[in-house]
């Protein structure tokens, strides 16, 4: 049951967050598409197919092992902590989504990082799939961090992959191209990450770019000072300034794009 049931519910949150902002994107687009909207979302499933067999096969099931060997033996912050189950998961979704928003800006900051973050950067549109659309280098070390923050916190199976989940939701949600009301994105801005906020960090200026680096809460951003609001949205042009030919961000040139010449 524990290893089956909330990878599954990951899975179908996955699939189902995909299609439903696919047809609002299609429906109400937040700004027409300048290149091919099949021929990006071919190269980004093929990077999430992709991804997804060689992460599978290096880290599942290490994952859910290490999340249970934690509870069973009671090792981590965490579990020295004694309170409810639900508090225990709060605050493991509260810390992972710090350190993720940690991580986020370590891709910006580090050279050897950002030459694997830039391959979700040079998406010359961005919309539901871009959500999907990293470097399996970038990702096979976030998982070595994952399992490093499950030994050292003592994360359960529950709380990762609920974590995990929101993730999912968080990132879908603010990468899509949606039109949506002013006002809610204004509210939704205060403790979380809109399309609005996120659209800004794909900049192709790297001042906007280097900011909003929140993943569920934009309280990061805020605290941290790195939150920027005030941008004409309808001028944001999306990409990396370097990288503006759809031909030469084919699949194979993205797989490879890490080794070539370092850009900003
Ligand atoms: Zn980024």
């Amino acid at each position: 049951m524990l290893k089956t049931e909330p990878s599954t519910i990951r899975m179908f949150s996955f699939v189902g967050g995909l299609l439903i902002f696919l047809i609002w994107e299609l429906l109400s687009p937040y700004r027409p598409v300048t290149v091919s909207k099949l021929k990006r979302w071919i190269i980004n499933l093929a990077f999430t197919g992709f991804n997804n067999i060689i992460l599978s096969l290096l880290f599942a099931a290490a994952i859910v092992q290490a999340c249970q060997y934690v509870s069973v033996n009671r090792l981590g912050i965490l579990n020295s902590i004694e309170m409810p189950h639900w508090q225990k998961i709060l605050l493991t979704i509260i810390i992972l989504d710090f350190m993720l928003y940690i991580w986020h800006l370590l891709n910006h900051k580090v050279p050897f990082l950002w030459d694997l973050h830039r391959v979700h950067h040079c998406d010359l549109n961005m919309d539901v799939s871009t959500a999907t659309r990293f470097h399996v280098g970038e990702l096979a070390i976030s998982k070595v961090i994952t399992l490093c923050l499950i030994l050292f916190l003592g994360v359960d199976v529950y709380g990762l992959f609920l974590f995990e989940t929101l993730v999912i939701m968080a990132t879908q949600f603010h990468h899509s191209s949606l039109k949506i009301s002013v006002w809610f994105e204004k509210f939704f801005w205060i403790l979380f990450v809109p399309p609005s906020m996120h659209r800004i960090h794909h900049s192709v200026i790297i001042k906007e770019r280097d900011s909003n680096y929140g993943i569920i809460f934009s309280l990061w951003d805020r605290i941290l000072g790195t939150l920027l609001t005030d941008i004409d949205q309808t001028e944001i042009r999306i990409g990396v300034g370097s990288y503006q030919k759809q031909e030469k961000l084919n699949f194979h040139h993205l797989l490879m794009m890490p080794l070539t010449r370092r850009v900003r």
